[in-house]
């Protein structure tokens, strides 16, 4: 099968052999994907036009989009679930948690958009610019006349294409994407889907699979760029010379080495040591760690350190690691060979400053796999680097598969300290009774992480997840994670508008006012 792209209104395949996809459990080849041949600045031409017609529309009508593309991919999720299975070795809670993911966050914002009415935003009062109020300043929100051009990673094909295109289509922005070559059947199913069902306008979907060749030297001043993936791509990607020539914004989501923080009052028995363990082996199985939140760095009161780590251990080891077409499997898989040599090279490296404590062989057996030379799988590891202040790998390093360090700190400003080493994370979680520990630890990490999850024995097992991203609360993280936002609810609208201000008659001001929906309300 050669996976078709769907540019400049037409669905076509590029010429050339293209890149392999793979089923990651028994390497057989599933698809190709090239883009070869495909004029890819017609391509964005084509989807600006599309930005046109989605702003004919109210935010309110476009909400109605969300809702019927929410409709079909909910009609085939069992066709995503199998491709899922297929192309990336997913168990059924992997796949849910990108296809249900998906559909989840698109019914989110479908709800959100119900309420807006007008065709952009006003942001903030009048402001008076004369003594006698014939003249003032008043702010406003307009949407892009461009595309938004998502660049999107491997591991969330489902997600990662509808958490950016929900807030985008609300905003009236045409989308394109471009999904990681890897898993791109799952994005390109999806918008196949979407495209047969008719809910979209003209242009306001399109996917490019395949490499990205020359995309870049073709985006303009009103469009944006979404990257997800890893930090040396986005650097590619935001110093490109066009990029920066025209101003071009870009959002980035990159590398993390999200931490999870056992408070000292939490020992064995206690509810926040309970909930911990159970979120540390949930986030290096689910996806087998192939998630951009997953929990890489364990920090831990020194006294605490063999307790938690012969806990962690015990549960790793109940774990079925295999094919997810055997019964009780939970953890699955890395997507490809690329990756799991990758992920083994890491484990080497963290090996110089940290002591594998469990897994880490690369001749274990996975269930269900009649070939593991041919398969993609990496041993659920956890490893503990005892002294993690004089250590730098650990920090650096972000293993992209089922692996975790634990470290032990002596007081709550070097857990403050080591959570902060990441350079700039996702999400930190904290686990704790001790108010003033989790009040000093948020504000300590606060300037170097986008969420910080806090979960104490009044929470129990009703918070969220230390990995899961919730389409009302905020996504990205500073410096390493790529200093982008996503999600936030409506706050996710600003990244697809442009501000202006307008300094005039208050008459003009009114009219113009009449047609725009307060951007206060942007918080909810
Ligand atoms: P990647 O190699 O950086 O690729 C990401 C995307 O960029 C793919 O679609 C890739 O296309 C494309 N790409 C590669 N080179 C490009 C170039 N020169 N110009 C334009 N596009 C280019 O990352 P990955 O291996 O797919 O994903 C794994 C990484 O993503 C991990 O490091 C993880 O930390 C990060 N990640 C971050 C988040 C987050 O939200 N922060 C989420 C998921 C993953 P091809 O596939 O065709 O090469």
């Amino acid at each position: 099968m050669n996976l078709e792209s769907y540019v400049s209104g037409e669905w076509k395949a590029g010429s050339g052999e293209g890149e392999p996809l793979v089923n990651p459990v028994t390497g057989e080849e599933l698809a190709r994907a090239s883009s070869d041949g495909l004029d890819l600045s017609a391509a964005l031409e084509y989807s600006r036009r599309g930005s046109r017609n989605l702003q004919k529309l109210t935010y309110a009508e476009r909400a109605g989009l969300l809702s019927a593309i929410a409709k079909v991919l909910e009609a085939n999720r069992q066709e995503y679930f199998d491709i899922s299975r297929r192309n990336q070795g997913a168990t059924k809670a992997d796949a849910s948690f990108d296809v249900d993911g998906a559909i989840y966050t698109l019914k989110q914002y479908a709800k959100l958009g119900q309420s807006l009415t007008g065709r952009m935003l006003k942001d903030g009062e009048t402001v008076p610019l004369s003594k006698t109020g014939v003249f003032g300043g008043q702010h406003y929100l307009k949407p892009l006349e461009g595309v938004a051009i998502f660049i999107n990673a491997f591991n969330f094909p489902a997600w990662g294409l509808w958490e950016k295109a929900a807030p985008a289509l609300l905003s009236g922005v045409a989308v394109f994407v471009k999904p990681a070559t890897a898993t791109a059947w799952l994005t390109q199913r999806m918008v196949k889907d979407v495209f047969n069902a008719g809910v979209l306008p003209e242009g306001a979907l399109s996917i490019l699979c395949g490499s990205p060749r020359d995309l870049l030297d073709h985006v303009r001043e009103h469009d944006v760029v979404s990257i997800t993936g890893s930090a040396n791509t986005a650097v590619m990607i935001k110093s490109h010379p066009n990029v920066v020539a025209r101003s071009v914004r870009v959002n980035v989501e990159a590398d993390s080495l999200n931490s999870a923080i056992l408070g000292p009052d939490s020992g064995p028995g206690t509810q926040p040591f309970e909930l911990l363990l159970t979120e540390v082996v949930r986030e290096m199985t689910l996806k087998a760690g192939q998630k951009c939140t997953a929990i890489r760095r364990i920090l831990v009161p020194r006294p605490l350190l063999t307790s938690l780590a012969d806990a962690i251990t015990k549960k790793l080891g109940e774990v079925k690691v295999g094919s997810p077409e055997q019964d009780g499997v939970t953890c699955g898989p890395l997507v490809s060979k690329k990756q799991q040599q990758s992920a083994l090279a890491d484990i080497a490296k963290l090996k110089q400053e940290a002591q594998v404590v469990f897994g880490g062989s690369e001749d274990f057996r996975p269930l269900g796999v009649s070939d593991p030379s041919r398969a993609a799988f990496v041993q659920p590891t956890l490893l503990v680097c005892d002294s993690p202040r004089q250590a730098t790998t650990v920090h650096e390093i972000e293993v992209f598969g089922p692996v975790a360090t634990l470290m032990p700190y002596d007081t709550l400003n070097e857990a403050v300290e080591l959570a902060n080493r990441g350079r700039g994370s996702l999400v930190a979680s904290i686990y704790s009774d001790d108010a003033d520990f989790k009040q000093q630890v948020t504000l300590g990490i606060a300037s170097s992480h986008g969420r910080i999850m806090v979960v104490d024995s009044s929470v129990g097992p009703q918070h969220t997840g230390h990995g899961n991203v919730m389409p009302s609360c905020l996504h990205g993280g500073p410096g390493r994670a790529g200093g982008g936002e996503e999600l936030a609810g409506l706050r996710a609208l600003h990244f697809y508008h442009r501000r202006f201000v307008v300094q005039g008659p208050p008459s003009l001001i009114d009219t113009l006012s009449s047609q725009a929906h307060d951007a206060s309300s942007l918080t909810s």
